[in-house]
């Protein structure tokens, strides 16, 4: 009954939220890149339940690790020293760059954020923070107001503390905005916006001394950003912008924190974590969704230094650091390095931003293609002259299209009309070529019709 007035009402019960699709997918089992339905239909998972399922459904190692420990111990809490968690933290030291050193685990992405705002807040004696337009750092009261993108907001009246609609103390828009009307989205490493005025990095770093000079007093608490925006469409930064931009920071007393719920764990393919690629050393690191391939948990990397100042009162988080959590975590790390995850996600990226690139230029609809490794945004617009982004209704159509053909990717920017591409990190090429004939046939319909 529950199923079938799901289907009629297009509704998820656990949310009230209607699902992403017109015809809602029904997923019961999976493995490794794929999904199947309660039809037996098998799906390509090209969103991996957005950009968690690091190394495979159900992934064989990680699947028994967690089996192993569910029949060993449960739960401690941090009162009591469990070794297995200590161990894991010394094995996740050891892929972050000194001084980095300093874990604390969450179960959540918001969590971590939340955790490393409040820990910059007090490291600095700073209240301000800088986040990007288009960014998403989560959906707890006081990260929704890290978070720019308003569909995620909800309008609570001002007065409640650090309300989530618009946070006094936050302060955004620093970039990708006013120049690029016509393509409030775009990359900017290749701009191609009538102004052509993305290449010119001075102009993003103008803006951040703008804000500097007309928003922010003279000193700051932090700086978030992801080093390529996830939700917001797979955005990347102009070369050396956030190398500069930590040094302008840095300058005014704010820690830099860099947020890789998406980039961490190989997603981008060249480096382990999404900071490398940019050149920059963060003051604090928070991670989550690939961490545990789909169980929950997150973390907050940080120095000893910082550390010490969020040292006067105690932290304390009931299932943080739960013993299932930290095995899998750990299964997750080893599984990655073992099985060449990281270089998969650069060699299968690679491939698909290049074929994706040529139909970009086949098809006028595709506005942009970018993104790095497995972490792909394909930007969907009217036409390549106007960049007004394709209509929602016309970009649900293609995803529809995609999805009764077998494959499930995922939508993001500030007007939903980015597909983003971010898979199980083991994908191959023959999966990325069943997914470029299956995304050319439903734009070929699409063009069709139009
Ligand atoms: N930061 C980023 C970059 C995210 O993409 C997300 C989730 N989409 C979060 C934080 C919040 O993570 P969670 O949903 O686990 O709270």
């Amino acid at each position: 009954d529950q199923m079938m007035q799901i289907r009629q009402q297009n509704c998820n019960p656990m949310t009230m939220k209607v699902t992403s699709y017109k015809r809602p997918v029904f997923i019961h089992q999976g493995h490794m890149q794929w999904l199947w339905d309660v039809d037996g239909k098998r799906y390509l998972d090209l969103f991996a339940g957005v950009a968690t399922v690091s190394v495979g459904h159900c992934h064989p190692r990680v699947t028994e690790a967690a089996v192993r420990q569910l029949k060993k111990l449960w739960h401690t809490t941090n009162i009591y020293v469990y070794p297995p968690i200590h161990e894991y933290c010394e094995k996740l030291a050891s892929y972050l760059p000194d001084p980095l050193k300093v874990i604390y685990l969450t179960n959540s992405g918001s969590e971590a954020n939340d955790l490393a705002m409040l820990m910059a807040r007090l490291y600095t004696g700073n209240f301000d923070i800088i986040t990007f337009r288009n960014s998403y750092h989560g959906g707890s009261p006081q990260t929704m107001g890290l978070t720019s993108n308003a569909a995620y907001k909800y309008p609570v009246p001002s007065g409640l503390g650090c309300t989530n609609t618009m946070c006094p103390d936050v302060f955004r828009g620093i970039w990708g905005g006013s120049h690029c009307r016509d393509s409030p989205v775009q990359t900017i490493r290749e701009c191609s916006c009538p102004q052509g005025c993305c290449v010119a990095n001075e102009n993003y770093i103008g803006q951040l001394k703008d804000t500097f000079a007309t928003s922010v007093p003279s000193q700051i608490a932090a700086f978030f950003a992801e080093p390529i925006q996830g939700v917001g469409g797979a955005v990347q930064y102009p070369k050396n912008y956030l190398k500069e931009a930590y040094k302008l920071v840095r300058e005014r007393g704010g820690v830099c924190i860099a947020d890789e719920v998406q980039t961490g764990f190989g997603r981008t393919g060249s480096h382990f974590w999404g900071f490398q690629g940019h050149g920059v050393i963060p003051d604090i690191v928070t991670m989550a969704k690939g961490i545990g391939n789909g169980f929950p948990m997150g973390a907050v990397v940080t120095t000893p230094e910082i550390a010490a100042s969020f040292a006067k009162a105690v932290h304390f988080n009931t299932f943080g650091g739960n013993p299932v959590a930290c095995t899998v975590a750990s299964a997750v790390l080893d599984t990655i390095t073992t099985e060449g995850i990281q270089q998969n996600s650069l060699e299968v990226g690679t491939y698909l931003l290049t074929q994706l690139a040529k139909l970009r230029d086949t098809y006028e609809i595709i506005g942009d293609v970018r993104g790095k490794g497995l972490q792909i945004g394909v930007e969907m617009v009217k036409d390549k002259t106007s960049r007004e982004p394709l209509p929602v209704h016309a970009v649900g159509e293609i995803f529809e299209d995609i999805k009764d053909m077998g494959v499930l990717i995922g939508k993001g920017g500030l007007f939903g009309q980015t597909f983003r591409i971010q898979p199980p990190m083991c994908i191959t090429l023959e999966d990325a070529d069943f997914f470029l004939a299956v995304f050319n046939k439903a734009l070929f319909k699409y063009m069709e019709r139009r």
